[in-house]
């Protein structure tokens, strides 16, 4: 029994969507459908998630929100004229749309959510009316009937553990369930959403909750390539990988996969495959707990800009006891979170993700740390890359790290900081992000063309 997922451009027309009906109905273990709103038809196009923003700031600053509604409603419509879905959906969601104008606004923190999981709501309307109309005994379910429970915590919720067992009785419904991915819950019964791109996350909780055999996710694209096709003319591509290994490449940019969807299909052993709508047949990239092909030390490379150092440098900075958890704990106070911490003997670099960081903050952290620990040297270092080299089978190499260095040297690109996690399953380069194509470049070449 296998839990499917669909995203955006797989859901974007009526053309995409008649293959995603054939690929359901091509396998009849494929009982549990997850779907995200409408993406982008083309490069052009909006994707329904930020038609719903737009109409969300409207509806909140007071202007006028009929075009919102009209163009998200035509979005909608468009769909089901194509595909020739009748009966009663596409009123529903008309009225679904319109009515989200009816909500309170004054300290309902979970405004925002509610509009943007409309999104995913009603296209699973829509996407269970067309599989009825067309041979799959289908059925809509609403996270709160599935038993998708989550924390309160707007645009970031968290699956209540004992959401598992609601959630396995789905297995005794038997339709085909059509499950809106993205937002759950929560005790109170608001609508919550996870981070943006989280319908992945419904989709594996889903696997989990009824012990998929298979977690199916499928998006346009042939699985994961070992670098970015963008940057790399065509890389290779990854037949199978690990969890841990496709937990590091997600975090430095490889974005086919939500981060955070990997953690209930790894806890509850269920596989997952990443496939193309486009190109079912194509066997895609099995995320597993034990690769069945070892051997090669670097399986993947991945890159991700947007990063900023905070430097501290401070003579005999070893000896002061307690000196690290001085610097956290003001990162702490003000609410800021770390990615990274490479040490010298003297010195120790935090690395943080710019979006996380304000000129306040960054005032305000330089003043708290000088006056508490007064450091001979304290400045941000900004325009920061990260590059990480990833594969399990790196412990039982020696010389990745050396081999990887040598092609950065030969490319005149200078290494910042360098990092490897004690598990050794990436090593971490830091370079200026005027450097990281070349640097992609050059790793890619050392590790997969030579
Ligand atoms: N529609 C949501 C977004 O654009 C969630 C998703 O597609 O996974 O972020």
């Amino acid at each position: 029994m296998k839990v499917i997922k669909f995203g955006g451009s797989s859901l974007a027309s009526a053309t995409q969507l008649t293959k995603v009906l054939n690929i359901v109905k091509s396998d009849s273990a494929r009982r549990f459908v997850v779907v995200s709103a409408p993406g982008k038809r083309d490069a052009n196009d909006t994707k329904v998630t930020d038609a719903l923003i737009a109409y969300y700031t409207a509806y909140k600053n007071g202007e006028d929100i009929r075009p919102h509604q009209k163009w998200i409603i035509a979005r909608y419509q468009s769909i089901c004229d194509e595909l020739g879905v009748t009966g009663t959906v596409m009123s529903d969601i008309a009225a679904d749309i319109t009515a989200l104008a009816d909500l309170t606004i004054e300290g309902n923190q979970f405004l925002y959510d509610t509009f943007l999981a409309a999104g995913e709501n009603n296209n699973a309307k829509l996407i269970a009316a067309y599989f009825s109309e067309n041979g799959i005994k289908a059925r809509y379910i609403h996270p709160k009937e599935a038993g998708i429970i989550v924390s309160a915590e707007p645009s970031n919720a968290r699956l209540l553990p004992s959401s598992y067992e609601k959630i396995n009785y789905l297995n005794t419904l038997d339709e085909t369930l059509v499950i809106p991915g993205f937002f759950g819950v929560t005790e109170t019964g608001e609508i919550c959403t996870f981070s943006r791109g989280g319908s992945d996350i419904t989709g594996s909780i889903i696997a989990a909750g009824v012990h998929a055999d298979l977690y199916e996710n499928f998006t346009d694209v042939d699985g994961i390539y070992a670098a970015h096709p963008g940057i790399i003319n065509k890389p290779s591509s990854i037949a199978e990988l690990t969890y841990r290994e496709m937990r590091e490449l997600a975090y430095a940019g490889f974005s086919v996969l939500h981060d955070e969807a990997l953690l209930p299909a790894y806890r509850a052993s269920v596989p997952l495959v990443i496939k193309n709508t486009n190109n079912p047949d194509h066997p895609g990239t099995k995320i597993v707990a034990k690769r069945s092909v070892t051997g090669h030390p670097v399986v993947g490379i991945a890159a991700d800009g947007d990063f900023t150092s905070l430097n501290i440098s401070k003579y005999l900075m070893n000896r002061e006891v307690g000196f690290g958890r001085k610097v956290l704990q003001i990162l702490e106070n003000l609410g800021i979170r770390f990615e990274h911490m490479p040490t010298g003997i003297d010195d120790m670099s935090i690395i943080m993700r710019n979006r996380y960081l304000t000129d306040e903050l960054e005032q305000a952290i330089s003043h708290q740390l000088t006056e508490t620990l007064q450091p001979d040297v304290l400045h941000f270092e900004k325009d920061l890359s990260i590059l990480m080299i990833v594969g399990e089978d790196m412990n039982e190499h020696i010389g990745v790290t050396a081999h990887a260095a040598n092609a950065l040297a030969k490319a005149g690109i200078n290494i910042e900081m360098l990092s490897q996690g004690s598990s050794e399953v990436s090593i971490m380069f830091i370079v200026k992000s005027d450097q990281e194509k070349a640097a992609i470049k050059a790793i890619y070449q050392a590790f997969f063309e030579s």
